[in-house]
C-alpha cells in the first residue's frame, strides 16, 4: 500500500492505476479504524481493481463544542489495518493539502433535509461533511465510493451530492456519475454499531448504549406483527425510556426517498433513525423496517 499525502502524489497513482484500465473505488473516513470501515474496503475491493482510503479529520463539519479536538487520531494503526485490508493507497492529507489556504474554494449546501435530525442537532455538520466529500471527490475522481449505512441522512446527502456534481459536469466530460454504494452496519455481538465514539464510553455506558439496537429491534418486531408506524414508534420508545441515562434526540421513521418523516399510514420500506446522547457521547443507529 502507498501512502500520500499530497494532491500531487495522490493523482500520480490513481492516475496510474486509470491508465492501467483499472476501477477506482474510493473509501472516505476520519480514521481510528474498526471493523466497520474495514468491511466498506472489502467491498470496494469486490467492486473495484483499485481502492483509495482517506483519513481526513475534517474541522468543517465540527460545530463549536463538539468533539474535533478530542476526536480519537491513530494513523499508524489505521495505516496498518488499511494494509492488511488489502487497500492500494491511503491518502491522509493535512488541512492545507484539503482546503489551501485554510479554506475551501468551493462550498456545498446541503439544503432542507440537512436541517433535521443530525443536521439539527449539529448545524453546519452536513454543509461541512459535503463540501469535504466534494473536494475528495475532485482529488480521487473515484468511479465508485463506499458510505456507511450506519450514517444514513449522511448516504442520503452523499448521494444527491453525487448526482449534482454528474449534472454539473455534463457537457465537461459527459457527466459521468459516480456510483455510492451503501455498505450495511457492522455490530458487536451484542448488537452496538461499531462506531470510533465508542471508546469513550465507560462500562455501564457501554452496556447502556446496546439500548439503541434493542430499540429498533423492537420497532421491527412489532412491524413485522402488523403495527404501524405509530406501534413501532411506541415500541422503540418504550425500550428506550428503560436507559434514562441515555438522552433521546430523535426518534423518527423517514421515507428513504425524501428521508422526511412518513405518514402513519405508510406501508413499505422506511427508514427508523434513532440518536441519544449517552455520557456527553453522541450515538446514532437506524435500521429499514417494512411496515
Ligand atoms: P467515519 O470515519 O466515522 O467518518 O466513517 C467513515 C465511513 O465508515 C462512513 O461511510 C460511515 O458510515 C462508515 N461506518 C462507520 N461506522 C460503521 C459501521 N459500524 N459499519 C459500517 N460502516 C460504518
Amino acid at each position: 500500500m502507498r501512502r500520500v499525502a499530497t494532491a500531487a502524489d495522490l493523482a500520480l497513482q490513481v492516475m496510474r492505476a486509470r491508465f492501467a484500465g483499472k476501477r477506482i473505488g474510493f473509501v472516505p473516513t476520519m480514521g481510528a479504524l474498526h471493523e466497520g470501515h474495514l468491511a466498506l474496503i472489502d467491498l470496494a475491493k469486490e467492486h473495484c481493481d483499485f481502492v483509495v482510503a482517506s483519513i481526513f479529520v475534517n474541522p468543517l463539519q465540527f460545530g463549536r463544542g463538539e468533539d474535533f479536538k478530542r476526536y480519537p487520531r491513530g494513523l499508524e494503526a489505521d495505516a496498518k489495518a488499511l494494509e492488511r485490508a488489502g487497500c492500494d493507497v491511503l491518502f491522509a492529507p493535512t488541512v492545507e493539502d484539503i482546503y489551501p489556504g485554510g479554506k475551501p474554494r468551493v462550498t456545498h449546501r446541503a439544503g432542507r433535509v440537512a436541517e433535521l435530525f443530525e443536521g439539527k442537532a449539529r448545524p453546519g455538520h452536513f454543509d461541512g461533511m459535503l463540501t469535504v466529500v466534494a473536494r475528495l471527490f475532485e482529488l480521487v475522481q473515484p468511479d465508485l465510493a463506499v458510505f456507511g449505512t450506519k450514517d444514513a441522512q449522511q448516504l442520503f446527502l452523499v448521494r444527491k451530492l453525487a448526482r449534482d456534481l454528474a449534472a454539473e459536469r455534463v457537457g465537461a466530460d459527459g457527466g459521468q456519475e459516480i456510483e455510492i454504494l451503501p455498505a450495511p452496519t457492522i455490530r458487536d455481538v451484542d448488537g452496538l454499531a461499531l462506531s470510533s465514539r465508542n471508546r469513550f464510553l465507560s462500562l455501564a455506558g457501554r452496556r447502556q448504549a446496546t439500548v439503541l439496537f434493542k430499540a429498533l429491534a423492537a420497532a421491527e418486531r412489532v412491524a413485522r406483527g402488523g403495527a404501524g408506524v405509530q406501534g413501532a414508534l411506541f415500541a422503540a420508545n418504550t425500550v428506550l425510556a428503560e436507559v434514562p441515562e441515555a438522552k433521546l434526540d430523535y426518534l423518527a421513521v423517514v421515507s428513504e426517498e425524501s428521508f422526511l418523516p412518513v405518514p402513519e399510514d405508510f406501508r413499505g420500506e422506511a427508514r427508523m433513525l434513532i440518536a441519544v446522547v449517552l455520557e456527553n457521547v453522541r450515538l446514532i443507529d437506524n435500521a429499514s423496517i417494512r411496515f
